[in-house]
């Protein structure tokens, strides 16, 4: 690691405290912190950084309850970390920067600095130099974290822990007692990690690799049952792709006569419906929402187990709505133009609402790509829609490729090359890196922008609304497009400091406002497998009469995890 000029210091103040303190006593005062870097905070969180909670199960006993720390809320208070103290946090590669300025104060008081997360995962070295971490954790922390913390606690953390990719049935379930239900809109459990697909922008199946680890559905289940008690009735559920075995898998493995391959992915798929009958049997005020491919829309027996278990939206990636720009990703098994409407449509019509992904600046975008783009999204009848600019994510093959192109002689911002944006100050980091053929980054950054704000016109929402039961849902809905619309291209498109201002505090009310009509009343009496069917209506009805029905009104801003 670089040593930086605070470096004797620090090592003056960590041999101060163990010469003050017995082993014993520096247990018994040491506190875990675990800080989900953000340099927006908003005060109300729209979905539960579930990982805060998970690690917050795998941290050892004898370490005490953690102190989490989600800065999309507010901002770490540095006086609350002490000498001695264990200090974890996630970086992904756009909250990689103040993830460094979090560790770099945390280690300047004395604490143990631990890095894990998809950033950490890639770029290890990055983060024990920038970032001043004594150890960094690698793939999934479930398990390795209560290493970690145990090598900290007796002084010998290693710099590295290969976290690897854990097993399904090892997945930990999160605590989300140490939760201020207040705090979010709505809570997220994880089904399934891993994606079979390879497209060329998203690191996931290489991160969580490509072959589906699907967790226990008892475990699944007593989760949200957990989250019930505590009010929650809107849960994403956070998996990679909750889609895992489509219908070409299985042609194609029978056509191969690949008779092991066949019965893998006959038992993945039949897990799925196994924890859809599951779910099915919770209350019937919950409301699910996930990620999955547009290829669902052919599987009908699928959608409709999904309606049953109350699965009510699902972000799809549709990237491109030409073939030309679905093969530009990799994704030419997307289908595009009708063919892509009619799928989408299909998924509307058995009950599942659509979250339609887009993704503006591949090289075979024209201008006509954004007005076209649009009108399709409108045809297809989604529900809610992003407009996302090209980015080349580190693990992608994307990056990969740029990364190549760049090595002779790299674009430079400052004294940092444009391949490693993220340690670019967010004031002055340009909104696209990759240089498209034919339009300039400042025309594209226009169009998208065009584009949210002719899908998030108030007459066109309105008309969407109209999938909602009531005027008091409709109008709920309302504020929630809105919210989307400024959470992301209000603050994360526009180059105008005014108006990302003024997007920033009128989201902070929105979310304020919308906060309420997620919230539904605790059911704490409710115990895993415990409900009769003939209890079930009203005890969703109960619930549902302190949520003020907004049955229809959201499952769907999901800030997507994917890189
Ligand atoms: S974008 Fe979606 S479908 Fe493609 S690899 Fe990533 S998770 Fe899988």
């Amino acid at each position: 690691m670089r040593k930086c000029a605070l470096t004797p210091f620090l090592t003056h103040q960590k041999a101060l405290f163990e010469a003050t303190y017995s082993y014993e006593e520096r247990l018994d005062s040491l506190s875990v912190h675990l800080v989900n870097p953000s340099d927006n905070s908003f005060g109300t969180a729209v979905i539960t950084p579930r990982w805060l909670f998970v690690l917050a199960a795998a941290t050892p006993q004898a370490a005490g309850d953690p102190i989490l720390v989600d800065e999309s809320l507010d901002q770490i208070v540095p006086e609350t970390i002490q000498a001695g103290d264990i200090v974890g946090i996630s970086v992904h590669t756009g909250n990689a920067l103040r993830g460094y300025k979090v560790g770099r104060m945390a280690r300047s008081r004395g604490a143990w600095v631990v890095y894990g997360g998809i950033h950490a995962t890639l770029f290890p070295e990055e983060v024990l130099e920038l970032g001043q971490a004594h150890a960094v954790v690698t793939g999934d922390g479930d398990i390795a974290w209560g290493k970690v913390v145990a090598d900290c606690m007796a002084g010998k953390p290693e710099k590295i822990y290969q976290g690897g990719r854990i097993g399904g049935n090892e997945f930990l379930p999160a605590r989300w007692d140490l939760m201020n239900p207040q705090n979010y809109m709505w809570a997220s459990v994880q089904t399934i990690r891993g994606c079979p697909k390879h497209c060329s922008f998203c690191s996931v199946w290489r991160t969580d690799g490509q072959k589906p680890r699907q967790r226990r559905f008892q475990s699944v289940v007593d989760e949200i049952v957990a989250l019930r008690r505590l009010g929650f009735r809107f849960i994403a559920l956070a998996d990679d792709n909750f889609y895992p075995v489509t219908f070409t898998d299985l042609r194609q493995a029978r056509e191969q006569g690949n008779t092991a391959r066949l019965e893998e992915l006959t038992a993945i798929r039949a897990d799925r419906f196994h924890l859809m009958e599951e779910l099915a049997k919770l209350p019937k005020d919950m409301v699910f929402f996930t990620q999955m491919t547009m290829e669902a829309g052919e599987d009908i027996e699928f959608l409709d187990a999904m309606k049953k278990a109350n699965i009510k939206g699902a972000l799809v990636g549709i990237e491109a709505v030409t073939p030309e720009g679905l093969k530009a990703v990799y994704k030419d098994w997307n289908l595009s133009g009708d063919a892509m409407v009619n799928q989408l449509q299909t998924f509307k019509a058995h009950g599942v609402h659509v979250l339609g992904s887009f993704i503006f600046g591949l090289p075979t975008d024209r201008p006509s790509t954004f007005d076209f783009t649009v009108a399709m999204a409108l045809k297809a009848g989604v529900t809610f829609a992003q407009f996302v600019m090209m980015t080349p994510f580190p693990g992608t093959v994307d990056f990969g490729r740029w990364e190549k192109e760049q090595a002779e002689n790299p674009t430079m911002v400052g004294d940092v090359p444009i391949t490693r944006y993220w340690l670019i100050p967010t004031a002055v980091r340009p909104k696209m890196f990759t240089p498209h053929p034919t339009m300039s980054s400042d025309e594209i950054r226009e169009r998208t922008q065009k584009v949210w704000d002719t899908f998030y016109n108030w007459s066109a929402i309105w008309q969407r609304s109209a999938c909602t039961p009531n005027l008091r849902s409709r109008v709920a809905f309302m504020f929630l497009s809105m919210l989307y619309r400024q959470m992301y291209a209000g603050t994360g498109i526009s180059t105008d400091s005014a108006r990302r201002k003024k997007s920033k505090a009128w989201a902070r009310w929105t979310a304020h406002q919308c906060k309420k009509l997620f919230q539904a009343k605790p059911m704490p009496e409710l115990e895993a497998r415990s409900w009769a069917p003939d209890l079930l209506p009203s005890i969703g009805q109960a619930a549902f009469a302190g949520s003020d029905g907004a049955e229809m009104a959201g499952p769907f801003i999901v800030i997507s995890g994917k890189q």
